[in-house]
């Protein structure tokens, strides 16, 4: 049974991580962005109102995102463990997740942060969204999601540190290495748990 998060800036490699992880420990991967996505492309009612914030690079209102993810960590794939990718963003958010998970009567084991510098995570979204043409990469745009992970996301990843369960990798370095670091760094964070 694994609880994972996984967090780091956009253009971290975070996604591409998430799903190479997810797979290898067999849990489900839950992306609040990739969520948000398909309700926007689907014309939802929550697509609809989430629309502006993405287009922004704003982030969603709280008790939307946290109400889709309430939703979801009630579906019974979820029983066997989860990795939940770009939630929570924020230290309200934190405090909903932990709600949900006690209201399921389940603990976190362990969060995964993704570093990268600024401005490689600029050099990368700039290349993804030629590549993609995802709305919410262009410059400005990036650099206000960058600004928010600094002032939103950060205090999050220290909170996960002083609960002492913070594994962090180095998102610079090669695909295959990230996700080697990564599967090591989660082993040894749940062995320990685990005695
Ligand atoms: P990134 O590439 O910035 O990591 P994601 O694909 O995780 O982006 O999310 C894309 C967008 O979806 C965010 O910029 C935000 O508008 C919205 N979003 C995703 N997760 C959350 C969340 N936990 N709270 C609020 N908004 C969110």
């Amino acid at each position: 049974m694994t609880r994972l998060l996984i967090i780091g800036p956009p253009g971290s490699g975070k996604g591409t991580q998430a799903h190479r992880i997810s797979e290898q420990l067999g849990i489900v991967e839950i992306s609040t962005g990739d969520m948000f996505r398909t309700h926007l492309a689907n014309r939802t009612p929550l697509g609809v109102e989430a629309h502006k914030y993405l287009d922004a690079g704003d982030l969603v209102p709280d008790h939307l995102t946290t109400a889709m993810v309430r939703e979801r960590l009630q579906q019974p794939d979820t029983k066997d463990g989860f990795l939940l990718d770009g939630y929570p963003r924020t230290l309200s958010q934190m405090e909903d997740l932990d709600g949900i998970l006690e209201e399921n009567g389940d603990t976190l084991d362990t969060v995964l942060e993704i570093t990268a510098d600024d401005d490689e995570i600029v050099r990368r979204l700039l290349l993804r969204s030629q590549a993609e043409g995802r709305s919410d990469d262009t410059e400005g745009v990036i650099r206000h999601r960058l600004e928010l992970y600094r002032q939103e996301t950060e205090p999050v990843i220290a909170r996960c540190a002083e609960r002492g369960l913070l594994v962090r990798v180095d998102g610079t370095a090669d695909v295959d290495h990230v996700t080697a670091d990564a599967l090591k760094g989660i082993e040894t964070a749940t062995a320990r748990t685990d005695t």
